[in-house]
């Protein structure tokens, strides 16, 4: 799933959001303001890392057996 970040103008705070298709765009969460604006941004990377740990996990042998 894709996630975005959104941008408040009314307060100007930065938030994200997990978009599934067909969803409205979120209010803030701050000031409750009903357009924020979608922001472009690699924040892929929290899932991307946790990705790559899984796979260092699968490829690593086991040595607890
Ligand atoms: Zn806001």
């Amino acid at each position: 799933m894709p996630i975005y970040e959104y941008e408040c103008k009314s307060c100007g705070c930065l938030f994200e959001r997990i978009m599934k298709v067909g969803e409205e765009v979120p209010a803030c969460p701050a000031c409750g303001g009903n357009r924020p604006r979608k922001r472009i941004a690699p924040f892929r990377t929290n899932a991307w890392s946790a990705f790559l740990d899984r796979m260092e996990k699968r490829i690593s042998p086991e040595k607890s057996r």
